[in-house]
C-alpha cells in the first residue's frame, strides 16, 4: 500500500518520463525495467541528456523512470538514480520546483547549481 502511494505521488513526474520515454523509442532509443523503474537509453534520451548540460550527464530521473545516455552509462549511475527515486517519492509534484530552487540557491551563494544542490549532495552520499 505505501509503495502504491508513493508511485501515485511521483505520478505526475513518472508520466513526464514516459512521455520522453516514448519518444526515445520512437526515435531508436530502448527500455528496460530495473529495480522496478522503466529505464530509456539511446535515440531522444542520449540525444537530451547530451544537450541539458555543457559537460553532459549520464542519467536524469523523473519518477520512477530514468533516462540514460546508454545502458552501461544506466549500469554506472542506478545507484545514485535511485537516491534521485526516493526523493520523487518524497516530495511528488513538490520535487522539480525544490530541485530547482536548490540549485538557485546554490548558485546565488557562489557555489555550484548542481553539484552544491542539496538533492544531489544526498544523492553523492555527501553530508548534508
Ligand atoms: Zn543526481
Amino acid at each position: 500500500m505505501k509503495q502504491a502511494l508513493a508511485v501515485l505521488w511521483a505520478g505526475p513526474n513518472s508520466l513526464l518520463g514516459l512521455l520522453l520515454g516514448l519518444a526515445t523509442l520512437a526515435t531508436g532509443g530502448r527500455a528496460q525495467v530495473r529495480r522496478g523503474v522503466v529505464e530509456f537509453y539511446g535515440g531522444m534520451a542520449s540525444w537530451l541528456l547530451r544537450h541539458l548540460a555543457p559537460e553532459g550527464i549520464l542519467a536524469m530521473t523523473l519518477g520512477h523512470t530514468i533516462l540514460g545516455l546508454s545502458s552501461a552509462a544506466l549500469d554506472y549511475a542506478r545507484d545514485h538514480e535511485h537516491v534521485h527515486v526516493r526523493q520523487y517519492q518524497r516530495w511528488g509534484p513538490f520535487f522539480l520546483p525544490a530541485y530547482g530552487w536548490c540549485s538557485l540557491v546554490a548558485w546565488w551563494a557562489g557555489r555550484r547549481a548542481y553539484r552544491d544542490n542539496y538533492f544531489e549532495r544526498e544523492a553523492y552520499g555527501d553530508e548534508c
